[in-house]
């Protein structure tokens, strides 16, 4: 099991992360954005996580930690 920490303020809302899931465990809310007005990537609560870093390591802004 896993878990994801998004830095909002890095992320930029590209999707990379949302496609990388298998197990969807991340959506960008077009509702909830940073301060530069970059909508940002959200993780979802759950034990879906397996803790694979595949969302991590596709991510081009480095926004994303994950714990196992
Ligand atoms: S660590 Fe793996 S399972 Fe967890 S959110 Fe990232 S890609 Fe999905
Ligand atoms: S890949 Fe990174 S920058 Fe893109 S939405 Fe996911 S967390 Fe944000």
């Amino acid at each position: 099991m896993g878990m994801v920490i998004v830095d909002h303020e890095r992320c930029k809302g590209c999707g990379y992360c949302v496609s990388a899931c298998k197990n969807k465990m991340l959506t960008v809310n077009s509702a909830r954005r940073n301060r530069s007005g970059y909508p940002v990537a959200v993780f979802k609560s759950g034990a879906d996580c397996t803790g694979c870093a595949l969302c991590a390591e596709v991510c081009p802004d480095v926004a994303l930690e994950v714990f196992r």
